[in-house]
């Protein structure tokens, strides 16, 4: 038997990707505990279905099961980057986040005592949601960790409004709460794609925190690579957790999710957009507000599935760069 040096996906070629058993994210190996791992793993998947603090459509609680279950799909290469990520980065799916229904703060904390030993041992994890509330646990975590971090937020809102029915954790406050708590800069920070009626308190808020906000109006006339150097210039070398909330696709593509925004991107553009993206200091990704309760034929599950991909490929950019300098060092 060869040693193991990495984990991979079970090779689609020898068994058929409907009979890879039990629906790991992108057919990985199941590991619990991979920060305990004597192989080493870069990046780690985990489900995180909770969605105490939607405010419109709830049910993206079985968003991380349906995106597992779509991602059988996936294969290692990308003709579009030339990246292979299962030759690059060594990839588990670490199950789920512990969540308490019903019990928002408790599920923010739990959250983060969950992830924070994942971003001490430098593995990147791709949390699949799970309502968007969940990246106040990611952000708190990461910054107990790594200090004032930078967010790349792709989604149809802002979601920096200052409370909720009078309160203050919801699914649409967090990127508030990140710079109130000072756990993110938003002066290397960037949002992408926000449209549609919004609150007149949400006029302007994001670039008053301190944002760049990059509309989707603005986005539809911005070349991909264009957008890439924008986000880099922005962001420069801090490390940066993408943030993608699946309601950035017009809901013809994206239609199971909780508040859905017409007149958005298709799949095509964001995987265009995502591609441009690195490399970056990668250290937090997500995707989340996949709610499959609304969708159909799994057009949602699918995309989330692929937009991991996607932006799997970038973080593995930023691998095989820095490989090449250790090289050039040497
Ligand atoms: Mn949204
Ligand atoms: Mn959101």
């Amino acid at each position: 038997m060869t040693e193991v040096s990495r984990f991979r996906p079970r090779d689609s070629m020898a068994k058929p990707r409907i009979a890879s058993g039990p629906r790991t994210f992108m057919r990985l190996p199941w590991i619990d505990e991979p920060a305990a791992s004597d192989v080493p793993v870069d990046v780690a998947i985990i489900g995180v279905p909770t969605d105490s603090a939607v405010s419109y459509r709830s049910g993206a609680r079985f968003g991380p099961e349906a995106i597992r279950s779509a991602s059988i799909l996936l294969r290692d290469h990308n003709p579009a980057t030339g990246i292979d990520v299962t030759q690059n980065l060594s990839m588990v799916d670490a199950g789920d986040a512990p969540v308490v229904p019903g019990y928002h703060d408790l599920t923010l904390e739990r959250i983060q005592g969950h992830l924070e030993p994942f971003y001490r041992k430098g593995i990147v994890p791709v949390l699949l949601g799970g309502d968007h509330s969940l990246a106040m646990a990611e952000m708190r975590a990461l910054h107990a960790v790594h200090g004032l971090i930078s967010v790349v937020h792709f989604d149809a809102h802002g979601d920096v409004l200052d409370d909720y029915y009078g309160v203050k954790h919801f699914h649409g406050t967090m990127f508030r709460r990140a710079v109130e708590e000072e756990l993110v800069d938003p002066t290397h920070s960037i949002q992408i794609g926000m449209r549609g009626s919004v609150h007149p308190d949400d006029v302007g808020a994001a670039e008053r925190l301190g944002y760049e906000v990059v509309g989707w109006d603005e986005l539809s006339a911005t070349p991909p690579m264009e957008l890439g150097l924008r986000v880099r210039q922005r962001v420069g070398d801090a490390p940066v957790m993408v943030s993608f909330d699946i309601d950035f696709l017009d809901p013809a593509y994206a239609p199971g999710t909780g508040t859905p925004e017409v007149g958005g991107p298709s799949t095509y553009q964001a995987l265009r957009y995502l591609r441009e993206l690195g490399p970056l200091n990668f250290r937090s990704l997500d995707v989340v507000e996949v709610a499959p309760p609304y969708d159909h034929g799994d057009i949602t599950s699918h995309a989330a599935a692929v937009v991991a991909f996607e932006l799997l490929g970038q973080v593995a950019r930023r691998a095989i760069q820095d490989r090449k300098e250790e090289t050039t060092l040497k």
